[in-house]
C-alpha cells in the first residue's frame, strides 16, 4: 500500500540535531575522534541528592501509578515556592502552575492551547525550532521577529506590522535566549507585555536558561512585570540547571486560563511525568544550590576559554552573560552550513550552523559550552589548524 503520512510533516524543516547526529556519526564511523559543540546537553552529571531522591522514590511502589495530570500537589508547590524565592513573584500551586514532561513538550503542546487555523504566531529568528513545530502543527502562521546583532538579538516590536499585530495570537520570547545567548532586562519584557496586552497577544516565555549566568547577571521573570499575569506563561526546565536532559521534567506557570488551557490539552495527549522523577525534581528545586553555583563556574571558565579563542581565530562574538553557549560570526567567505561543513569535515568538531535556527541565524554559528576544557581546547587547536 501506499502509505501517506500528514501533510503538516512537510511543513517541517528536518529537525536539526537530528541532522547533525546522522553527519557526525557518519564522520565517527570514518575514525575521527568527534568533539560535539553542537547540541545543548549538560555533560556536568545531575547532582547526587537528586539522584539519591529518584532512588528512593523507585523503591515506593506508590509512584508506578498513573501520576496526576497537572503533577504532584507537592512538585508543584516547589515550583511555586523556587519561584517565591528566586522571583519574588507569588503563584498559586492549584491553579497558576502545571509539570510538563521537559518544557519542551509544554511548548509544543501549548501551541495546540492558544493557536487556530490562520492565526499569526511571533516567532523570534533565530530561534528554538519547537516554536515554529507547534505553531504548523495547528495551523497557525509564523511571523519570524529577527533578533539582531544591533538590537542586542531582543526582536523590534515597533517593527511588527499593524496587521500582523492584529491577526497575531501568541509571542514567543526566550531569555537568556537560545542560540544567541543574549539576555534581556526586565524593561525590555514590559514592552513586550505592554504590546502583547495592547494587540490581544498570548506572551510565552521559555525561561530554559535563567540560572546559568556569570559575572552577577540574573535573569529576570516576565511575572516580575505585574501586568504579565493577565497575559502570560512561563515554561521553565530543570534540564540545564540541574543537569536533568534525560529526566524529562519541567512546568509552566502563569495565567491560570493559560496553564489550565495547557492542563487540558496535556490531560488528552499524555499523563504526565513519573512520579519518581517529580520527586527528585522537589528536592532539585527544594535542594542545595551549589552545584548550581559550580556548574555555572566550570562554565564560565569553559566561556571565557572559547570566546578568548574565537576572538583570536577573528570569528566575532560577544562574551555572554548567560546560557551554555557562544554565538559568533562566521569569518567573511563562508556562510553558517560552509563554515559548519568545513569545521566538521576538516576539525572533527560539530557546531551548530545558526541558520539551522532560521533565517535570521545566518552568518553565525553556535558553539555548546557542554565539553571539558581538555576537550575545549582540543577543538580550538583544531580550529587553529583550519587557519579559518
Ligand atoms: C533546552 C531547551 C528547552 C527545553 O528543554 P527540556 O529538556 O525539554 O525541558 C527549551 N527551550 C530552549 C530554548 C532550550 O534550549
Amino acid at each position: 500500500m501506499q502509505i501517506k503520512t500528514a501533510s503538516r510533516l512537510g511543513l517541517l524543516p528536518p529537525y536539526l540535531f537530528a541532522e547533525l547526529d546522522r553527519l557526525k556519526k557518519e564522520i565517527q564511523k570514518k575514525g575521527v575522534d568527534v568533539i560535539s559543540l553542537g547540541i545543548g546537553d549538560p555533560d556536568l552529571p545531575t547532582p547526587a541528592h537528586i539522584v539519591e531522591a529518584l532512588k528512593r522514590a523507585a523503591d515506593d511502589p506508590a509512584n508506578y501509578r498513573y501520576p496526576d495530570y497537572q503533577g504532584l500537589d507537592r512538585f508543584r508547590s516547589a515550583a511555586t515556592d523556587w519561584y517565591r524565592r528566586r522571583f519574588d513573584v507569588k503563584l498559586d500551586p492549584a491553579r497558576e502552575a502545571c509539570a510538563v514532561i521537559g518544557s519542551k513538550e509544554g511548548i509544543a503542546n501549548f501551541a495546540t492551547a492558544v493557536v487556530d487555523p490562520g492565526d499569526i504566531v511571533l516567532i523570534p529568528d533565530p530561534g528554538y525550532p519547537v516554536y515554529f513545530s507547534g505553531c504548523v502543527f495547528n495551523g497557525g502562521e509564523a511571523y519570524f521577529m529577527p533578533l539582531r546583532k544591533e538590537n542586542g538579538f531582543l526582536p523590534d516590536l515597533e517593527a511588527i506590522p499593524a496587521e500582523v499585530a492584529r491577526r497575531a495570537r501568541l509571542m514567543w520570547l526566550n531569555y537568556p535566549n537560545n542560540p544567541t545567548a543574549a539576555t534581556a532586562e526586565t524593561g525590555f519584557l514590559a514592552d513586550a507585555v505592554r504590546f502583547c496586552l495592547k494587540n490581544n497577544i498570548v506572551l510565552a516565555h521559555d525561561l530554559a536558561y535563567s540560572e546559568i549566568a556569570y559575572d552577577g547577571y540574573r535573569a529576570p521573570s516576565v511575572f516580575e512585570v505585574p501586568e504579565a499575569r493577565e497575559c502570560a506563561i512561563e515554561f521553565h526546565s530543570l534540564s540545564k540547571t540541574y543537569s536533568m536532559t534525560g529526566w524529562r521534567i519541567g512546568f509552566a506557570v502563569g495565567n491560570e486560563t493559560l496553564v489550565g488551557a495547557l492542563g487540558r490539552v496535556k490531560t488528552n495527549m499524555d499523563s504526565g511525568p513519573f512520579q519518581a522523577v517529580q520527586e527528585a525534581a522537589i528536592a532539585a528545586l527544594e535542594g542545595p544550590e551549589d552545584s548550581v553555583r559550580e556548574y555555572c563556574a566550570i562554565y564560565k571558565q569553559r566561556r571565557d576559554l572559547m570566546v578568548d579563542a574565537l576572538q583570536e581565530l577573528g570569528l566575532s562574538c560577544e562574551r555572554p552573560r548567560a546560557t551554555f553557549y557562544v554565538w559568533a560570526a562566521v569569518p567573511k567567505g563562508y556562510s553558517s552550513a560552509s563554515l559548519t561543513e568545513r569545521v566538521l569535515k576538516e576539525a572533527g568538531v560539530v557546531i551548530t550552523p545558526g541558520s539551522g535556527f532560521g533565517k535570521g541565524g545566518e552568518g553565525y554559528v553556535r558553539f555548546s559550552l557542554t565539553v571539558s576544557s581538555e576537550r575545549l581546547k582540543e577543538a580550538v587547536q583544531r580550529l587553529k589548524a583550519l587557519r579559518l
